[in-house]
């Protein structure tokens, strides 16, 4: 494993929580934890299938070996390739009757300096927490996010529509597709939260904001966002992965590798 898996001199801690929710008979949400790279995947389809598109898809996203210095641009192609891979490997073990989205974030170098690689495929966000301003990165594939895109619909109504949960892009079902990718530099207080529509769906982005900036510890933040889901219906499974960027000291052991999937095929 690598021994220097952060990037120029910042250090990651994180937290990681998955519920099935209140509603739901199973979880198909899976994550994936592997320092510097973080996804949530919230699969879909009947009997089983979703939560083995989910986690064949954060078990090949665990598998990418980013190697620190080769920048940006190899990161971003070998996490496309990873996730093609997802998309054959789901369609083949479900018949293409299952599908999952997936939203993440790798640390990645650019130059020297240290930069966040967010990636996307459906409606898993993510968010950040940088200097006191919490903004929302991703741009969902959904049929709503086309409607507030075109102004037919208000971010508001999008997010109580009947059609919001329909997606225009996800992996092993459907067309191929592929990941939106966007850079951003990383300093050192940054706070990153990936999640399913399970948590983003049950709480105002405010409400995000303000269990974000509360909490200090990120597993407890995972922890303190998962149960507010819960308290405020918990209609979803529901899944918060809080990522820190730090300095200080760089841990002496890499940090295990934390995947959470149902399907452990
Ligand atoms: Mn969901």
């Amino acid at each position: 494993m690598d021994p220097e898996p952060s990037e120029a001199g910042i250090v990651l801690s994180w937290g990681c929580l998955t519920d099935r929710g209140l509603r739901r008979e199973r979880n198909e949400d899976s994550f994936l934890a592997a320092d510097p790279l973080f996804a949530v995947a919230d699969g879909m389809g009947g009997h089983e299938a979703g939560e083995t598109a989910s986690g064949i898809c954060v078990r090949t996203l665990a598998k990418v070996d980013l190697q620190p210095d080769a920048g940006r641009a190899a990161a971003a192609s070998d996490l496309q390739e990873a996730l093609e891979q997802a998309d054959g490997l789901i369609r083949q073990a479900t018949g293409s009757r299952a599908g999952t989205t997936v939203s993440g974030v790798a640390l990645v170098a650019e130059q020297g300096h240290p930069y966040w690689l967010v990636f996307n495929i459906g409606d898993s966000r993510t968010y950040a927490l940088r200097a006191g301003e919490f903004s929302q990165l991703t741009v969902d594939h959904s049929e709503v996010q086309e409607l507030v895109d075109g102004g037919q619909l208000t971010a508001a109504a999008a997010a109580i529509h009947p059609r919001r949960h329909v997606l225009t892009r996800a992996l092993g079902a459907g067309e191929r597709a592929s990941a939106d990718f966007q850079l951003i530099p990383a300093h050192a207080g940054d706070r990153i939260l990936v999640c399913s529509d399970g948590l983003s769906g049950e709480l105002a982005a405010a409400d995000l904001q303000q269990i974000l900036a509360r909490v200090t510890d990120p597993q407890e933040a995972a922890e303190a966002l998962v149960r507010a889901a819960l308290h405020a219906g918990g209609s979803d499974n529901v899944t918060a992965v809080v990522v820190d960027a730090g300095t200080g000291p760089r841990a002496a052991e890499p940090a295990p590798v934390r995947i959470s999937s149902a399907d452990e095929t």
